[in-house]
């Protein structure tokens, strides 16, 4: 048993987080990201922005060939989103678990989803599916220079 190995499976990961178009008509911006900001998770981009058409099929490319997609993609472009970049040990999939479920009558309350949303064309805020995800979306969504490297003060009281 090496101690260190254990160390090295405590991968900081990164994720891409985005109030979507509805959460920012909905003045729901602030309660969103004190989710994770109080979770513990560091914010290392933010930004308002107007989402290009290309943009967003590049980003649920996966999802093309969905009957759904043209819907998406209207809907993600339709006003600006805020787009974030958070970094922490396991913080895509507990970020995920914020969010709650893709269908907001399925999640559970006490997700951002279960208690902000009731529609899963509607459900107010996209979180990246796996590290790599994360990763990719990151790099399509923020451009070089506007991620920030910092050190959070409370880092020694969040994990030791
Ligand atoms: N979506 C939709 N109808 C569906 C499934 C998904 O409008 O039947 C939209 C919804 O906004 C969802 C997004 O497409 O958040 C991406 O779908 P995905 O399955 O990746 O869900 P997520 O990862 O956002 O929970
Ligand atoms: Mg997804």
């Amino acid at each position: 048993f090496l101690p260190h190995l254990v160390a090295s499976m405590e991968q900081v990961e990164e994720t891409y987080i985005m109030v979507k178009p509805d959460g920012v008509q909905r003045g729901l911006v602030g309660e969103i990201i004190s989710r994770f900001e109080k979770k513990g998770f560091k914010l290392t981009g933010l930004k308002l922005f107007q989402c290009p058409k290309q943009l967003a099929e590049e980003h649920y490319k996966d999802l093309k060939e969905k009957s759904f997609f043209p819907k998406l993609i209207e809907y993600i472009t339709s006003g600006p989103v805020v787009c974030m970049a958070w970094e922490g040990v396991g913080v895509v999939a507990s970020a995920r678990k914020l969010i709650g479920s893709t269908n907001p009558l399925q999640a559970e309350p006490g997700t951002i989803r279960g208690d902000l949303a009731v529609q899963t064309g509607r459900n107010v805020v996209h979180g990246s599916d796996s590290p790599e995800n994360g990763k990719r979306e990151i790099s399509l969504w923020f451009k070089e220079g506007e991620l920030c490297e910092w050190a959070p003060v409370q880092a020694p009281w969040l994990r030791e």
